[in-house]
């Protein structure tokens, strides 16, 4: 599973240094969050649960990850062996419609938190923790959707929700009575409804909002605009966010508190309103039916933190919103991930797309083939770029139009300008009749102020294509730049395919001198820039290649090379090509050395310029092996050459890798990690054909075209990636076979609600 920063470290994060943790249901939803924190403060770990690893919310390598039933004493005594701290997270529980359901099995669970009693006053461990709820408050006290918020001495005289929360105020009191009799020290939290990622969101056994954040997902990605909401959508609750549970719960493990505390929010919003928060996250509106019949829990229920703030002087810090934001997002990617798994996967073969596909052409709702993002502001960022933007967007709609390719170009306006037009009154128009669609998104200046280096750096390209990859339409997304034509090749590829889900592809750029006349057709000005190439940017691939992955390849066809191409050498891959080389044939005489090739080898040194070598004893070490490791490899065959300019990956690949790294610096390098992240986990790299490239109007500006000094200065203004740190990266996602994992599940500024304009 993946892993995401979303912990932060407790307080009582010292504590933990050497110590062996058990959390008990470490497979579960809390206890995945709480098994992160605790390693990530130095914790020796143990999680224990049920269910076999393999279907754990998240698993962790660096735990000892164990399965066993926690029902039985001997599966307790086996769990906190040597333990010295433990987490009593388990349980068989889940949402409203679970609990009341199950409440025999509910009441069950009962016998996990005897055992474990148990066989930690058996064991001597030093504290012990346990999960209580909000559940165990009388429900005579939550009838009404303004209810009084619950302290903690409301519990009693009792009449907790029957089943789970008598298991769990019995469960309270046999801690009580383990701490009084016995000098056990326990700690008790009452949990009130914790959210957030990598928890239940279908299945039964899902909570409001992972069940809400779903029902919206699967509404946007069904197209149909409807949500069943249980119960009459005016019951009140409040939620707490997985960070603050587990600070929570980590400080009141550490606290002399032994009575039961709240460990909840005080943010009262009725069930309505967290589905207005969701819409709003998700963009759009649903009509919503209530189903007053289906299981809905008591009518109001809120905490008072009294208690805990007076003791631990902690309170939760994260609006709901912003909680919210992150699980949405996570939600989200699961469903979509979920109905992509039974989707048949098609090779897309453009060129016998049905009639009602290319449906989109004036504005219909269809979803597009293909999602081009790009980036751009209205003023002289990168010299004029409203001229080329011009260039770029009309040469866009010929091609589109010309193959009927069914896209929609979507323009993230970053920071716009004062004083100068926006984007979406300046750009050009598609006409009746085009399949191109054109949507603006902007990013305001205030999202943007946020940034450290916003001062020196107008607008973050990569962070920006993020925000177009997150809300682009089509199932393949195109990132590249706005100052390109597109060759009638790779036009055609765009159209026609194929394409491979499994693969990303990447076209050579050229160089031509800006001198385009806007007064030329589009065909001139391909023609004059086909004819005009300064230099070609990109790794080659052979005809052959091409051909057997039915990429259209003249060079590959019946028809003779284009003359056009035939003077222009494809630019060496890497710049160690030689060393590579030179170690290659290394690594091959040496091997012939192996096989006893004495004089073949002293020939080899003498010519090679060296002393001819001593005789080496027969019981001598075989001659270390320079062979490459197989990373590097890898990353010496990467086309890395301009790649922001041309990258295209299915959608669930882009979100596969989170898109592009967000860093608070200049873009550079920050693609080719992109790309190096789409390697590592399994993207085959494509180089389209020679022909199928993108024209690029050379501009003399940023930071390729400085050197020096004059570099230096430019990095200092505006800080960015050093090519030897984006190499250790990219040869350690290479070898590990994984994704950075920086990015925020909101990535792309998902949590934001940002300007969109269709032309
Ligand atoms: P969860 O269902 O995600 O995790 C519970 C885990 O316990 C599961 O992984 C399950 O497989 C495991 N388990 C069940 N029976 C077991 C057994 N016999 N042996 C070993 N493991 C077993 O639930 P969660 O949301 O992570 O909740 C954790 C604890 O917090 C539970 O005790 C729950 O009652 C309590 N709680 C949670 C919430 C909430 O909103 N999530 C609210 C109040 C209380």
């Amino acid at each position: 599973m993946a892993c995401l920063p979303l912990v932060r470290v407790g307080p009582i994060s010292s504590r933990a240094v050497s110590r062996l943790v058990v959390v008990a249901g470490g497979g579960g939803f809390i206890g995945g969050h709480l098994v992160r924190s605790l390693l990530a403060s130095g914790a020796t770990v143990r999680a224990v649960d049920l269910k076999p690893p393999g279907e754990w919310h998240q698993r962790f390598e660096a735990a000892h990850n164990r399965q066993l039933d926690l029902r039985t004493l001997a599966g307790c005594r086996e769990a906190l062996r040597d333990a010295d701290e433990v987490y009593n997270l388990a349980s068989d529980m889940g949402g409203m419609g679970f609990i009341e359901r199950n409440r025999a099995l509910c009441m069950l669970s009962v016998l996990i938190n005897t055992h474990l009693l148990m066989a930690a006053r058996e064991q001597g461990v030093s504290r012990y923790f346990f999960a209580s709820s909000a559940c165990v408050y009388p429900v005579t006290l939550q009838t009404r959707p303004d209810v009084t918020p619950l302290a903690e001495d409301d519990a009693y005289p009792a009449q907790p929700e029957d089943g789970y929360g008598w298991e769990k105020l019995y469960g309270e009191r046999l801690c009580r009575t383990f701490f009084e009799d016995f000098g056990l020290a326990t700690r008790v939290a009452r949990y009130h409804n914790v959210y957030g990622p990598f928890g239940a969101w279908t299945g039964g056994r899902e909570k409001a909002p992972s069940a809400i954040c779903r029902k919206v997902a699967e509404a946007k990605l069904s197209g149909r605009h409807e949500i069943e909401i249980w119960g009459t959508g005016r019951q009140t609750r409040s939620f707490l966010w997985i960070d603050d549970c587990i600070e929570g719960t980590r400080a009141l493990t550490g606290s002399d508190v032994s009575e039961p505390v709240n460990v909840g929010s005080e943010e009262l919003v009725t069930i309505d309103d967290l589905v207005t928060i969701v819409e709003d996250l998700a963009g759009l509106r649903l009509e919503r039916r209530y189903q007053t019949s289906a299981p809905q829990g008591v009518m109001g229920r809120n905490s008072d933190n009294t208690r805990i703030r007076r003791t631990l002087g902690w309170s939760p810090t994260t609006p709901l919103r912003k909680g919210l934001a992150q699980t949405w997002s996570w939600v989200y990617e699961q469903v979509e991930a979920q109905q992509r798994r039974e989707r048949p996967t098609a090779i897309l073969d453009l060129g016998a797309r049905s009639p009602s596909a290319v449906d989109i052409r004036g504005g219909g709702d269809k979803a597009p083939d293909l999602s081009i993002v790009v980036t751009s502001r209205n003023d002289e960022h990168g010299g004029d770029i409203g001229r080329r933007l011009r260039f770029f967007i009309n040469a866009l709609l010929h091609q589109t139009r010309r193959v009927g390719l069914s896209a929609e170009l979507l323009v993230v306006e970053w920071n716009p300008p004062e004083g100068a037009p926006r984007l979406h009154e300046a750009l050009p128009r598609p006409s009746a009749g085009d399949s191109l669609r054109i949507r603006t998104v902007t990013v305001p200046r205030e999202v943007h102020g946020r940034f450290r280096h916003g001062d020196a750096i107008p607008l973050y390209q990569m962070i920006a294509k993020n925000v177009g990859i997150r809300r682009a339409h089509a199932d393949w997304v195109l990132c590249t730049n706005v100052d390109l034509l597109f060759s009638d090749a790779l036009a055609d590829f765009l159209a026609r395919g194929p394409r491979d889900s499994r693969a990303f592809y990447r076209a050579n750029r050229c160089d031509v001198p800006d001198e385009l006349d806007p007064g030329w057709s589009v065909p001139a000005q391909l023609e004059f820039c086909a004819n005009h190439i300064l230099r070609r940017l990109g790794g080659p691939q052979p005809a052959e290649e091409a051909e057997e992955r039915g990429i259209p390849s003249p060079r590959g066809s019946e028809q003779p090379p284009d003359p056009r191409f035939s003077h222009i050498q494809p630019a060496p891959r890497n710049p160690n090509w030689r060393y590579a080389a030179y170690l290659q044939v290394i690594n091959l005489l040496l091997r012939g050395a192996e096989m006893g090739n004495r004089q073949f080898q002293n020939a080899v040194r003498i010519a090679l310029g060296g002393a001819p070598p001593k005789p080496v004893p027969a019981d001598a070490p075989p001659p270390p092996d320079p062979e490459l490791p197989p990373e590097e490899v890898a990353y010496r065959t990467l086309d890395l050459d301009a790649c922001g300019d041309f990258t295209l990956m299915s959608k669930a690949a882009w979100l596969d890798i989170q898109g592009y790294v967000e860093l608070d610096l200049y873009s550079i390098y920050v693609d080719s990690l992109a790309v190096c992240g789409a390697v590592a986990l399994g993207y085959e790299q494509v180089v389209l054909p020679a022909e199928a490239c993108a024209y690029h109007l050379d501009h003399p500006a940023g930071w390729s075209s400085l050197a020096g000094i004059e570099r230096l200065r430019f990095l200092e203004r505006r800080p960015g990636l050093d090519y030897q740190t984006f190499r250790q990266v990219a040869l350690e996602l290479l070898r590990g076979r994984r994704r950075i994992d920086m990015n925020s599940p909101t990535w792309g500024l998902l949590d934001e609600h940002l300007e969109e304009n269709t032309l």
